[in-house]
């Protein structure tokens, strides 16, 4: 019969973070309603879930070397340029759908239209951001002068600080590594010892990642109930509500049709086992809105869960959760066009298609961080002239919105993988045949 044992065991993890996430909810709402605290005391709330956050983001460096190095190395440069733009081309095209299809919705349900735009708070800010010098910061970023940290330029005296200005340089880490790679599977003998290095390197840190998984629900638990307790203003929900809505439902779309729908026509399997087998990782993206921190669960499910081959997922995984933002991109264009619609602003063909563009542009610029999504807009709105100043409306659910995005970009990259691995399947069964020197991989 029905295996209850055997299911439990196998997804204890998941279980209990979900069951993490519902004690979360109940904690925070008795202790808002019943408990007076004090500031201070609501910090503290937040801190075993700050540890969580800290860890994941301490294996994340560690985990793109030796994962993009050993990825790129171990296949032959043809290899990796066939399944590097399979994954561009995967990427490109889902993002664009997302953006076509969260268009389609704003304009039909018209969040912005005749709503009370007074009852909505608009703080003043200023900033002086274009679009020219956010580009050439993207581009300068995938050169960096350290492998680590990203320069700063515009962003410094940007408004928003915070998780655009701080934290690592994924994009030029990428680029180093992905550079690092080709040049290290050209090397022969030699580059064979730096390979097994970075392999063991990998394996090592795989490891740590499964540790640091046994602690994830108590992070979660008090991550949830520290932001329930912190929320200040609920109110704001009810007035943005059609806007969130047509958010929220342009992701559901797109992650229970489109995506599934792409991956079924390719990989003829049953796409929402796909996404049950990535459970834990879209879980652990809702819970802490950071595609980049959720990369070590993702890895995890993509390869235990679901067989993925490693040469596939060292690749796509990385590369996606820092360029592939399916929900970025179509929150992105939500929010542009109900900025518009709030200034009863006339959009034509031609903006549109700029905004659908700039979106994308955006959404790959934005880094794999909290509220990455929310700072590139501004790219977006001064690429039609709409007040930047505006995204202040937005601010206060962007903290719900940016979980949910997160979740769907966790999400397009898995399908990514699955569906380049199922593209490139000739090229991976032709290198497991020829038992390549430098494929450490092929046994
Ligand atoms: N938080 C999102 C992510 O990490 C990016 C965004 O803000 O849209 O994927």
């Amino acid at each position: 019969g029905w295996d209850l044992k055997g299911l439990l065991k196998r997804n204890w993890l998941l279980i209990a973070t979900i069951v993490s996430v519902l004690l979360g909810i109940g904690l925070g709402v008795l202790v808002r309603d019943y408990a007076s605290l004090s500031h201070l005391d609501k910090q503290y709330f937040g801190f075993p879930g700050d540890i969580l956050m800290r860890m994941l983001k301490l294996v994340i460096l560690p985990l793109i070397i030796s994962s993009m190095i050993t990825g790129v190395a171990a296949l032959d440069s043809d290899v990796s340029g066939k399944i590097g733009l399979r994954a561009v081309v995967y990427y490109l095209t889902t993002t664009i759908i997302a953006v076509i299809l969260g268009i389609a919705l704003v304009i039909t349900i018209k969040p912005g239209v005749s709503q009370k735009a007074e009852n909505i708070d608009r703080t003043e800010i200023t900033q002086n951001v274009n679009t020219v010098d956010t580009l050439l910061d993207l581009v300068r970023n995938m050169f960096p002068e350290n492998i680590v940290l990203r320069s700063l330029n515009i962003t410094k005296d940007y408004i928003i600080v915070g998780s655009y200005s701080d934290g690592l340089n994924v994009l030029g880490l990428i680029v180093f590594c992905v550079a690092f790679g080709l040049v290290i599977g050209k090397m022969g003998e030699r580059g064979r010892i730096l390979l097994e290095f970075f392999d063991a390197l990998n394996e090592a840190t795989m490891r740590l990642v499964q540790i640091i998984m046994c602690y994830m629900p108590v992070g979660i638990l008090f991550l949830i109930a520290a932001k329930i307790i912190e929320v200040e203003d609920w109110e704001i929900f009810r007035k943005l509500g059609m806007y969130m809505v047509t958010v929220l439902s342009g992701l559901a779309i797109h992650s229970i049709v489109f995506l599934p729908l792409i991956y079924f026509v390719i990989v003829r399997k049953n796409p929402y086992t796909f996404a049950l087998g990535m459970a834990q990782a879209l879980v652990t993206a809702l819970m802490i809105s950071s595609s980049s921190a959720t990369l070590p669960v993702t890895f995890r499910c993509a390869e235990e869960n679901l067989r993925i081959d490693k040469r596939i997922t060292r690749f796509v995984l990385p590369v996606g959760a820092t360029i592939n933002m399916d929900g970025t991109a179509l929150y992105e264009a939500v929010a542009a066009i109900f900025i518009a619609q709030i200034n009863d602003y006339d959009l034509d063909v031609g903006q549109i298609v700029t905004i659908s563009v700039t979106a994308t542009v955006a959404s790959v610029g934005a880094a794999g961080v909290p509220n990455a999504g929310f700072v590139t807009m501004v790219i977006v709105l001064t690429a039609v002239g709409l007040p930047a100043n505006d995204v202040t409306l937005i601010i206060a659910v962007d903290w719900l919105l940016d979980r949910f995005r997160t979740m769907i970009n966790v999400l397009g990259d898995a399908y990514g993988a699955g569906i380049v691995q199922k593209l490139s399947r000739r090229e991976l069964e032709r290198m497991d045949g020829t038992s390549d020197v430098t494929n450490p991989f092929a046994l």
